[in-house]
């Protein structure tokens, strides 16, 4: 990209007077950067850091820069404007800024994004928002929010409609859809509330996701390192605020999921509130602790009444029984075990021996349970040990009446075990300034996780706006230049001119992006190991089944997973889905 310097970029350099800047709206003086920018291959200017002047432009388009800069105006008007910088330091940490040092990724282009803040300045934006307290915080909320709304729509007017949430293959459309989790971010100095926790010492902060834009950050809470995980007023406030954070035509039908470890009676009970407003669909779909009663319960579900359970396929999720034959991609019944089933519980907890255990508990709750083969080195309850499964516990308020396919045991597991796909939208966030928190002040670090979510907001909002195929479902890394950023702080090298002016005019660090592109980017849905899937396809790579761990369960005789005609995995059944039913 060449910045092309033209009369509309003066004004940037006016605004170091601070009354030429009293005269001019702010939102039309702290965006007019990019008026006359060109882009084009070779020639003089060129940038490095390319993607940084997309990224500020959808910021400035979205309207979040203007809104930010309202939000945090003050009455002197500053020669840097709050939002302005507040926006570009999003946008740096989008791009990979992990230190605040490391800002000056953004100053050090100044002849294309014009005056921008220096560091001393970014820390004092943060250090001004952290002393604005809760009225900063909602302001900024609130921006962000706005500007969310016209982003959406944009997004509907792309796509035909916003994207849809997956479950295994099956799309839920017409849904948004809001997933609660909690993470442990590591802190290697000492910092204000960093505390020690089950998993080290640090902050542990909570954050609601919008599944269909792929992970956007709805709402977010840094929180003491101990906070607990159940802790049932932090969920309901992310939740609330998650709620908020969706534009209003789009809150009538919402699906909310959290593991077990963020259940607990008040938030299950919030949620069935929220679905039992008029006109307001929820459905919920929240993690539950295996407890004596469940495990009683457990012992009396008859075999028969355990159903497959399906991968992202839609397909019975199965592996090579341990005396499976040498053909690995063979078709023989015998020689496939089925991995996971499910299995609904509420019935045996409702009107069981001990007559109804969920009293306490809203009317329309359902309780399934999904039991697997553990993995090696799992930690096993005792029953579990005994019994040689593995088994998960949910509850839905997904009504027992539902029609088709996402009333089917298999679907109401998919739609719940598909909540892991939060922990992509945690490990990218960690790539995005998620616990790298560069102060001692909590309320300081809390102002960079602001940042930081909104960097992550950004780029959901840039993929889902101006990308298309791989690129459209690729990770921050993938998307931003790798070497530039990698090597530690030092003095920066003169962008060279490019080699190939033919192809772009990139900056050398840039060079790595084109080839990461190639790359085809992890599904979210499944890790990025080479699946089971993926084995039984090529054989060749990976030729030795997976060893036997635990003793086989054999196809139920009513499901008939694999087609009897041939080995190949595209002879098969797209989906064995409707031997489901009844
Ligand atoms: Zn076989």
């Amino acid at each position: 990209m060449k910045a092309t310097p033209t009369a509309s970029r003066q004004p940037e350099a006016a605004g170091q007077q601070p009354g030429a800047d009293a005269e001019r709206p702010a939102c039309v003086h702290i965006t007019g950067w990019s008026r006359g920018l060109e882009v084009s291959g070779g020639g003089q200017g060129v940038v490095s850091h390319a993607g940084l002047a997309l990224l500020r432009h959808l910021a400035d388009k979205t309207g979040l820069t203007g809104g930010l800069s309202r939000a945090l105006a003050t009455p002197p008007v500053l020669v840097h404007d709050r939002g302005r910088v507040t926006a570009d330091l999003a946008c740096a940490i989008a791009d990979g800024v992990r230190v605040i040092s490391d800002f000056r990724v953004m100053s050090d282009q100044r002849e294309l994004f014009g005056l921008v803040a220096s560091v001393p300045t970014a820390w004092r934006t943060l250090k001004e928002i952290a002393l604005g307290g809760t009225r900063a915080d909602r302001r900024i909320t609130a921006a962000v929010n706005t500007a969310r709304r016209h982003a959406w729509a944009q997004v509907a007017a792309r796509h035909g409609a916003l994207p849809g949430v997956r479950l295994a293959d099956r799309t839920l459309d017409g849904v948004i859809c809001i997933r609660l989790d909690a993470t442990v971010t590591a802190a290697h100095s000492d910092k204000e509330l960093a505390e020690a926790n089950f998993k080290g010492y640090g902050h542990h902060p909570l954050i609601g996701v919008c599944d269909n834009t792929g992970g956007e950050p709805l709402a977010w809470m840094l929180r003491r390192g101990s906070a607990g995980s159940n802790t049932t007023a932090d969920h309901l406030q992310v939740l609330d605020a998650a709620i908020a954070a969706v534009p209003p035509g789009l809150r009538r039908k919402l699906m909310v999921t959290c593991d077990g470890a963020g259940a607990s009676h008040g938030l299950i009970a919030r949620l069935d509130t929220l679905a039992a407003r008029r006109g307001y669909e929820l459905t919920y779909s929240v993690g539950w602790a295996l407890g004596e009663r469940e495990k009683t319960a457990l012992r009396l579900v008859p075999e028969r009444a355990w159903q497959a359970a399906i991968d992202g396929r839609g397909e019975v999720r199965e592996r090579r029984a341990p005396d499976a034959c040498v053909n690995t991609g063979c078709a023989h019944r015998a020689c496939w075990i089925e991995e996971a089933h499910v299995t609904e519980l509420t019935g045996l907890l409702r009107c069981g021996p001990g007559g109804d255990q969920l009293h306490a508990w809203p009317a329309a709750m359902r309780v399934f349970a999904r039991r697997e083969r553990p993995h090696p080195g799992a930690q096993l309850t005792l029953l579990e040990a005994a019994d040689g499964w593995r088994y998960s516990l949910w509850a839905t308020n997904r009504p027992a009446d539902t029609r088709g396919w996402l009333g089917q045991a298999a679907y109401i597991d998919a739609a719940h075990r598909v909540h892991a796909r939060v922990e992509d939208a945690i490990r990218t966030g960690k790539d995005t300034g998620l616990g790298h928190f560069p102060s001692f002040d909590y309320q300081v670090n809390a102002a960079w996780l602001t940042a930081s979510m909104t960097g992550q907001i950004l780029l959901a909002w840039l993929k889902l706006l101006a990308l298309d195929g791989d690129l459209a479902k690729a990770e921050p890394r993938t998307l931003r230049p790798g070497a530039a950023r990698r090597g530690p702080p030092g003095p920066r090298r003169p962008a060279a001119p490019p080699e190939n002016p033919g192809v772009l005019a990139m900056g050398r660090g840039d060079h790595g992006r084109v080839a990461a592109h190639q790359r085809a980017p992890a599904s979210p849905l499944t890790s990025t190991k080479p699946s089971l899937r993926s084995r039984k396809e090529n054989p060749g790579a990976c030729g030795t089944p997976p060893p036997g761990r635990q003793p086989g369960h054999r196809h139920t005789p009513a499901l008939k997973s694999r087609p009897q005609t041939g080995p190949a995995d595209a002879q098969r059944q797209p989906s064995t889905r409707m031997k489901y039913q009844g």
